[in-house]
């Protein structure tokens, strides 16, 4: 047998212009890389974990003391928060979109019997959940909500609260509220709020878990963490049923980061093995963040989202998105149905948008960690050349004039 060893691998720097990951900041990647090799119970490391904790405890407004973080990506923060889901549970989940879609699944997956596993292995039927379809492009709303949880009277409730897919802002509030009414745990896949929105847990009480993901609003791809937060509520539930997971148990994995029959204690004990290189990145991902403070990075997301929107809006595009880090958009007349090959286009160049990943199919064009008018302005030059390529007519001046008037800052009155 021939080996083959192929040459290193290089990979280029993109612009990352999508849903996520986003633009992982420098300091991320310095602190990664100038971290020394360490074990996971070497002083500093733990000193680090619980020092994360703690300012994810700030970043995110709460007290809960399960507020921590879980290797892996946004899936592995919410495949820890639906741990505590048990065969059998009653569940009501919002799908919107791609990501709440996926997130259904997985609750089907966690409450499904035995016999509904045999009976569809990978997309289980389970008739303890029910899953409310909300049409693409539309935000699930706290009436939505409220409707479901009288009918159905679950244990859980699930929604996103932004819908990357699509993406969609969800009613927290209404969600929340309806929880509290009904006496419902909610769940909320805060993958793309947390580090954009300026919103705080504990101002929520009817939400008892929540997961959010390392790379899109925190800015620390390097393959990190992913936060997860869970009231006293949810951690009674789980200690009542258990879970049948050790490594995304919420209970287990807490003990690392110092917390242990929900009290903090001084230093982390065994759970898994971490990487200094990872809680370093993590650490300076959330000192960047909290040096920012989310009230001026979610201002900034705002004006720079509105400068982009209404540049593809001038070029004839139509916006169904309401996030803030993020346009998805079609394509205008001329160009309608050919929102794939655009996209293919501007990826093969080094410009990383993205499709939609479930139908229809629709541009994304994400700013994440592009909040300078430079960076917007070179998003929507090399998105209008992807048009004009396509043979759109893009009216250069009227979009220059749209981004000065965002971008200069007018003259103070004397
Ligand atoms: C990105 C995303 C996910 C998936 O996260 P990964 O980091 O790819 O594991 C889940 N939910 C939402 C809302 C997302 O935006």
């Amino acid at each position: 047998m021939t080996m083959q060893i192929f040459p290193p691998l290089k990979i280029p720097e993109t612009l990352a212009a999508g849903p996520g990951p986003g633009n992982t900041d420098a300091r991320v990647l310095q602190a990664f890389a100038n971290s020394g090799v360490a074990d996971h119970m070497q002083g500093d490391v733990l000193r680090g974990m619980i020092e994360c904790k703690h300012m994810l405890r700030q970043i995110w407004g709460t007290q809960n003391t399960y507020t921590f973080a879980v290797a892996g990506t946004g899936w592995s923060g919410l495949d820890t928060m639906f741990a505590a889901v048990m065969p059998g549970d009653r569940v009501v989940a919002f799908s919107n979109g791609t990501f709440s879609g996926i997130d259904a699944l997985t609750l089907r997956i966690k409450a499904a019997t035995p016999a509904e596993h045999a009976a569809g292995p990978l997309d289980p039927q389970a008739k303890s959940v029910t899953v409310i379809d909300v049409p693409h492009g539309q935000s699930v709303t706290g009436e939505m909500v409220e409707a479901a949880l009288s009918e159905h009277k679950p244990k859980w409730a699930f929604m996103a609260h932004w819908e990357t897919g699509s993406g969609r802002i969800n009613d927290l509030r209404g969600f929340s509220e309806a929880c509290e009414r009904h006496g419902v745990m909610g769940l909320i896949d805060a993958v793309s709020s947390l580090g954009v929105q300026d919103f705080a847990i504990d101002d929520y009480p009817g939400i008892a878990g929540w997961a959010s993901c390392p790379q899109k609003g925190l800015c620390c791809l390097p393959l990190t963490y992913a936060p997860v937060s869970f009231s006293d509520a949810y951690i009674n539930s789980l200690t009542a049923t258990g879970a049948y997971t050790y490594v995304h148990n919420p209970i287990f994995e807490a003990r690392h980061w110092g917390i242990v029959d929900n009290q903090d204690v001084e230093k982390g004990t065994y759970h898994r093995t971490h990487s200094g290189y990872a809680v370093a990145a993590f650490h300076e991902s959330l000192r960047l963040t909290m040096q920012d403070t989310l009230v001026k990075r979610a201002e900034a997301y705002r004006i720079h989202e509105a400068a982009l929107r209404e540049a593809v809006t001038t070029m004839g595009c139509e916006v169904t998105s309401n996030m803030t880090s993020l346009v998805v958009l079609n394509l205008p007349g001329d160009l309608a149905g050919r929102e794939m090959e655009l996209v293919q286009n501007c990826r093969a160049d080094g410009f990383g948008i993205w499709p939609t990943l479930s139908a229809p199919v629709q541009v994304r064009i994400g700013i994440l960690n592009q909040l300078n008018a430079t960076a917007i302005r070179e998003i929507v030059r090399r998105f209008g050349d992807a048009m004009r390529a396509m043979g759109a007519e893009v009216d250069q001046t009227a979009i220059d004039n749209v981004l000065d008037n965002h971008f200069i800052p007018p003259i103070a009155a004397q």
